[in-house]
């Protein structure tokens, strides 16, 4: 694997490479776990290179005291990422993805996903992301761009970026992935103490719980049900929520047809958990 901190050999690499077959690019802020590595698998699969890159990302970061405690474990990413056989990583510092004389900050239009759920309790979270989303896409211009379901709101704040500016890269949504207990993999787990992890797996219970009690008509009863159950297993919830798949319209009523999924955002030990699964 070759890594790469700055953008100008990478680029030039890259250019290089093209000529070979098409680039997969997964980024990732780090801590890597068998997440990240399944979409580097489906990247490695489809194209002729995967480039998968790793920067924590201050612009995304509504809470600061979440970015300084942002686990860091950067050799053994690079040992886990060669494992799997990722061609390239990217490895850049703040300065080389920020430099000072970057145009002022861009306001990105995401509507109504930029109100709900993510967007409501962490708020400027996703023009964090579409900024440095967007500023990775124009330094890799990968042919396919791999995301993770476990932010599923995320995958649509990309999608949407994507199609605002106009970037011909395609967007591949991978599956979550688990622990064996059902609690979805993410590098925020390890900061959860014994007894938090053991508790953990109750979020996806919830949302199990969610697929097999839905029924036509009022969700409110179900969704208040389940904010409790959260609240009696130790977790402080933000959210449970109800919404359309195509586009995260929440809902307080199903009508019995239209394809929902359920997300939740609930606070564990202090660490901020999230999940989703569809319901229908
Ligand atoms: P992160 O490092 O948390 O920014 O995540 C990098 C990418 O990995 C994003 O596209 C995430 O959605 C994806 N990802 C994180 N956790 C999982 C998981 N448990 N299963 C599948 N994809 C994941």
């Amino acid at each position: 694997m070759v890594i790469f901190k700055n953008i100008s050999p990478l680029k030039g690499y890259l250019a290089g490479a093209k000529r070979h077959g098409t680039v997969g690019f997964v980024p990732t802020m780090g801590a890597l776990h068998q997440g990240h590595l399944a979409l580097v698998r489906n990247a490695r699969r489809e194209n002729g290179l995967t480039v998968a890159s790793i920067f924590v990302n201050p612009t995304q970061f509504n809470d600061p005291k979440d970015f300084q405690k942002y686990p860091i474990t950067i050799e053994n990413d690079i040992r886990l990422l060669e494992q799997e056989g990722c061609d390239v990583l990217f490895l850049p510092s703040v300065a080389e993805i920020y430099p000072a004389g970057l145009p002022a900050n861009e306001h990105y239009e995401l509507g109504m996903l930029d109100q709900v759920l993510e967007g409501k309790f962490r708020p400027g979270h996703f023009q964090g992301v579409c900024k440095v989303v967007n500023r990775l896409l124009d330094i890799v211009t990968p042919d396919t761009l791999y995301l993770g379901r476990k932010d599923y709101q995320q995958c649509m704040v990309i999608t949407k970026l994507v199609d605002l500016k106009g970037i011909s890269t395609r967007i591949s949504i991978c599956p979550t992935f688990r622990e064996e207990d059902g609690l979805a993999m993410s590098s925020r787990n390890v900061r959860l103490s014994a007894v938090g992890r053991a508790k953990a797996p109750l979020i996806y219970r919830t949302l199990q719980q969610a697929k097999e009690e839905l029924k036509a008509g009022d969700l409110r009863p179900l969704r208040e049900k389940l904010l409790e159950t959260l609240r009696n297993g130790g977790f402080q919830p933000e959210y449970f929520e109800f919404a359309r798949s195509s586009d995260l319209a929440l809902r307080d009523h199903w009508d019995g047809k239209e394809e929902l999924v359920a997300l939740v955002a609930a606070f564990l030990d202090g660490v901020r958990l999230i999940d989703n699964h569809p319901v229908t």
